[in-house]
C-alpha cells in the first residue's frame, strides 16, 4: 500500500517508516497536518496514518478539512489516527473528526499492519500475526523487551531509534527550558507530549512518565509548579542518555 504518514516526531516517524517499508509498504511523509492536507491529492496514498499533536495544523483539524473536501468529491480516504493521547474520550473525538480507526501510541508493528489491512479490506477480519522479541538485559532503565516488540524484534532498528532520540534530546531539553522560561504553557505541553511519545516507543518508561507529568502540569497552566517536573524529566533524560552512551558502543563492537 501507499501510506501517507503525518508525524512530527523524528523517532516515531523513523519507527513507522521502517516497519511499514519492511512489510512492503511505500511510505510518504508529512511533518504536520497542513503538509498532509496540501499534498494528499498529489501523493495519492491508499491510506493515511495521522498523528494528532503536530505543529502548524494538528491531525484532527487536518482530518476535518479532508472530510470537508470529500463531501464535494464523494471520495473516502481511509484515515487511521495514531496518537499518544490515550485519554478517555480521545477515541471518540478522533472518530467524530472523521477518522476511520484509532491506535494509541506506542503502536507495535502488528497493530499498525492490521489497521492498514482493515483499511484495504474493510470487511475482512484481522489476521493475527506472530511477533516475538528476544529478551535482553543490557539496559537498566529501558524496557527493551517491550521496545523490541514495537519494532518487530529488530534490534538494529531499536538501537538506531535510541541514537536518534539521544541526538535530538539536548535540543528537546533546551526547548522545554525555553518554553518554561517564556511562560509558554502551550508549547511546554506540546514539547512534553512529544518527548513522552518518543520515549514510550523506546520502552523508556521513566522518561515517558516524567514527560507525561510535565505535560499534565503544563496543560493545567500552573507553570509555577512546573519546575520540579522539568527537573525530574531532565534527570530521567540524563540517566537514559548515559545509559545509551554506555551500552550502545558495546553493542556495536559485538557486530
Ligand atoms: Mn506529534
Amino acid at each position: 500500500m501507499r501510506v501517507l504518514l503525518a508525524e512530527d516526531s523524528p523517532v516515531n516517524k523513523k519507527l513507522a517508516v521502517t516497519l511499514l517499508e519492511k512489510h512492503g509498504h511505500t511510505v510518504l511523509t508529512a511533518g504536520n497536518g497542513k503538509e498532509a492536507l496540501d499534498n494528499l491529492e498529489r501523493l495519492t496514498p491508499d491510506a493515511v496514518l495521522m498523528d494528532v499533536q503536530m505543529p502548524v495544523m494538528d491531525g484532527l483539524e487536518a482530518i476535518r478539512a479532508i472530510r470537508a473536501k470529500e463531501r464535494q468529491t464523494g471520495e473516502h480516504m481511509p484515515i487511521v489516527v495514531v496518537t499518544a493521547h490515550a485519554m478517555k474520550g480521545d477515541r471518540e473525538r478522533c472518530l467524530e473528526a472523521g477518522a476511520d480507526d484509532y491506535l494509541a501510541k506506542p503502536v507495535c508493528s502488528r497493530e499498525l499492519l492490521e489497521a492498514l489491512d482493515r483499511c484495504a479490506h474493510p470487511d475482512a477480519a484481522a489476521q493475527p500475526s506472530a511477533g516475538q522479541a528476544a529478551p535482553t538485559r543490557e539496559y537498566r532503565t529501558l524496557d527493551v523487551r517491550a521496545a523490541l516488540e514495537l519494532v518487530d524484534g529488530d534490534r538494529e532498528l531499536f538501537e538506531e531509534l535510541l541514537q536518534l532520540f539521544a541526538r535530538d534530546c539536548p535540543n528537546q531539553a533546551a526547548e522545554i527550558r525555553g518554553a518554561f522560561e517564556r511562560g509558554d504553557a502551550r508549547q511546554l505541553e506540546r514539547l512534553a507530549h512529544t518527548v513522552k511519545g518518543a520515549a514510550a516507543s523506546l520502552g523508556a518508561k521513566g522518561v515517558s512518565q516524567a514527560a507525561r507529568a510535565l505535560e499534565e502540569q503544563a496543560r493545567s497552566k500552573a507553570l509555577d509548579a512546573a519546575e520540579p517536573r522539568i527537573e525530574a524529566l531532565e534527570l530521567k533524560l540524563k540517566e537514559l542518555l548515559e545509559e545509551i552512551e554506555a551500552v550502545a558502543p558495546k553493542t556495536a563492537e559485538r557486530k
